[in-house]
């Protein structure tokens, strides 16, 4: 072997991973990684297969086919109205995670600070390191996971180059609310921060909530790198496609990075994605389907002795276990799988310190029968 040096030498097999091994070897009921046990739309498979029998089997142009590029930018108007220019501003990428990679690598520099919400999804953090940047983690707690606008402030120094932003959030579920906006248009007056927003929940949230993007407000906008997924959008997430909206000068930076990453994302789907867009209740329906899930798993949950925390947006569930056990998070989703056959996440998993608030997240984005049936088991916890 050759020696080398890692870039991310604590980075090993992540928990998901060994979450879901262990589901599998236990043959339990697995609500632990975040997608779908049920079909995208079937008209969109069809979609699909018609382009490429139409032979759009070569490369896209660089920033993604300019008719789907036009059609995210009509959705973002009708939903937010805010205007982005489909040529400049809109960039298909493949997935959230490629675009969050690529805005990260165009615009951070090497002891950049960035600003990360914990409990955060796992790229963010990695990241930042390989490009030489410094993660300053900043710790939100249950049951509401609130941010401390005050105490925020203190975390901001002259090297502060960008704040991710996640809403609604994986693991939690919680939203941005007009308080925080205030507040975060406030923290980045008269700074240079910029934004990076993982918007890719945007259209599950629930109750009378909306989706309060970056695109909303212009003094945030100007500074954002909006990210979307249509994984999360049509239920594929195998399909790994997705866009990045930003102000043209940021988004020429993205794309000089995109350009060398991937190039171009896949083509059939492309023009699938910009045909079944054209049907606005393709996406505007979604927050009633997973309102209905996210009611019907948590009218179940109220009969287990998990504390349900509160869940807003997404398709997670976050549940306390205190009154079931004091063991570390970790130790009892084992043993929760081992035991009672339901894989969940533990949540400390999510924090860079290893946080443990005995709290689990589950996935919901699963058929009824799969819900009904986790619940049955919970319930004898
Ligand atoms: N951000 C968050 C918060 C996510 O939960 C995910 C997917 N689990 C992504 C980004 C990545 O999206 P994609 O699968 O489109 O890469």
């Amino acid at each position: 072997m050759i020696p080398i040096t890692s870039k991310l030498p604590n980075v090993g097999t992540t928990i998901f991973s060994v979450m879901s091994q262990l589901a599998l070897e236990n043959n339990a009921i697995n609500l632990s990684q975040g997608f779908p046990d049920f079909e995208c739309p079937a008209e969109l498979v069809s979609l699909v297969s018609k382009h490429m029998k139409k032979g759009h089997n070569q490369y896209a142009p660089m920033p993604g086919v300019l008719d789907l590029r036009e059609k995210i930018a009509e959705k973002i108007d009708k939903i937010h109205s805010a205007r982005y220019d489909a040529e400049t501003e809109i960039t298909v990428t493949a997935g959230g995670t490629q675009a969050i990679f690529t805005a990260l690598t165009a615009v951070i520099q090497p002891n950049d600070e960035v600003i990360i919400f914990e409990p955060a999804y796992d790229c963010y953090s990695p990241t930042v390191k390989l490009l030489g940047g410094l993660v300053k983690s900043f710790e939100l707690s249950a049951p509401d996971y609130q941010i401390d606008w005050e105490m925020l402030k203190k975390l901001i120094s002259s090297r502060t180059r960008l704040i991710i932003l996640n809403s609604p959030h994986n693991p939690t579920g919680m939203i941005l609310t007009e308080y925080d906006i205030k507040q975060l248009s406030h923290l980045i007056q008269n700074t240079d921060i910029l934004i990076l927003s993982d918007e890719v929940y945007e259209h599950i949230i629930y109750d009378e909530n909306s989706h309060l993007s970056m695109a909303r407000y212009p003094v945030l906008r100007e500074r954002s790198f909006i990210v979307a997924s249509f994984g999360k959008l049509f239920h594929n997430t195998g399909w790994k496609i997705g866009y990045c909206a930003a102000p043209a000068w940021l988004m020429a930076e993205f794309r000089k990075v995109h350009q060398f990453l991937v190039f171009s994302v896949n083509t059939p789907v492309q023009y699938a994605i910009a045909d079944f867009l054209a049907n606005e209740s393709n996406y505007i329906d979604l927050k009633g389907f997973y309102q209905q899930k996210r009611d019907t798993f948590r009218d179940l949950m109220v009969n287990t002795r998990f504390d349900l925390l509160p869940c807003l947006g997404s398709y997670f569930q976050c549940v306390q276990y205190s009154r079931i056990s004091d063991e570390h998070d970790v130790e009892f989703a084992k043993r929760l799988i081992k035991d009672s056959k339901v894989a969940g996440i533990p949540v400390s998993a999510f924090y860079n310190r290893r946080s443990n608030e005995h709290v689990l997240r589950f996935c919901f984005a699963k058929k009824q029968e799969t819900l009904e049936k986790a619940v049955e088991r919970l319930i004898k916890v």
